[in-house]
């Protein structure tokens, strides 16, 4: 089960760039983005990879789609603070991600 951890802006102080497609936001307009559900950055930890990426929720639900290639409904967990929600989308909604980012 992959774990994807909410990056709160008012954790943060630089701003936050995705590793994945360079989407980039001052950590001002990430909090406002934010704060109206517009975007959400996480901490990703890539299977077989030490370190947490920063991704946008878009490339995120992307590289989800392309670890569990054949699974039609994605499962994941969703860490804000203490809380933990469980998330799950369907595959075909998902464009297909041809990089190979990680
Ligand atoms: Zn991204």
């Amino acid at each position: 089960m992959v774990i994807v951890d909410v990056i709160n802006p008012k954790d943060r102080k630089s701003p936050i760039r995705c590793s994945v497609c360079g989407l980039k936001y001052s950590l001002r307009d990430y909090k406002i983005l934010y704060e109206n559900k517009k975007l959400i950055y996480f901490y990703f930890k890539p299977k077989g990879k030490k370190r947490k990426k920063v991704i946008c929720h878009d490339c995120l639900l992307k590289q989800l789609k392309k670890f569990y290639p054949r699974k039609e409904r994605i499962r994941f967990q969703i860490k804000d603070g203490e809380d933990i929600y469980d998330c799950s989308f369907h595959a075909g909604d998902i464009d297909e991600f041809p990089d190979e980012f990680f």
